[in-house]
């Protein structure tokens, strides 16, 4: 077990692998909650207008995104730029990654069970480059 810094109050906190103490995650929970009811009523919203009228903070929100708890969606599908897949950029509306990429990366696994690191570093400009040219 670390003691480390919450993400969000900034107390030192006992982390079981998590970087929020149980206070806040218990925050947390309420206020997606909360979120999760205003999106729900609310589609298309922006993060600006959902944490101004739910007094989530945008923080909080953007945390519960890159969670996979929350998901955006805006009028073009895409999340509103406010997520990008850690991998190749593209704009998402929920997670870490693109389904895409989320793929790759289970192949990828299943792939380097013998331990060797990843050595995919063109991946994502290819990526980059078939999305370019669907635009
Ligand atoms: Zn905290
Ligand atoms: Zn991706």
């Amino acid at each position: 077990m670390n003691i480390i810094q919450c993400t969000f109050c900034k107390r030192p906190f006992a982390s079981i692998g998590g970087k929020v103490c149980p206070a806040c995650l218990e925050q947390i929970d309420q206020d997606f909650i909360t979120v999760r009811d205003y999106i729900y009523e609310h589609k298309h919203s922006n993060i600006d207008l959902i944490a101004e009228e739910t007094e989530v903070s945008k923080q909080k929100i953007m945390y519960l995104l890159k969670e996979g708890r929350l998901i955006i969606d805006s009028p073009d599908g895409e999340g509103g730029g406010l997520l990008h897949c850690e991998m190749c950029k593209k704009s998402i509306s929920t997670g870490r990654l693109c389904k895409d990429c989320m793929g790759k990366v289970a192949t990828s696994m299943d792939r380097n069970v013998g331990g060797q690191k990843k050595t995919e570093s063109k991946t994502p400009e290819q990526n980059l480059k078939s999305s370019a040219k669907i635009k």
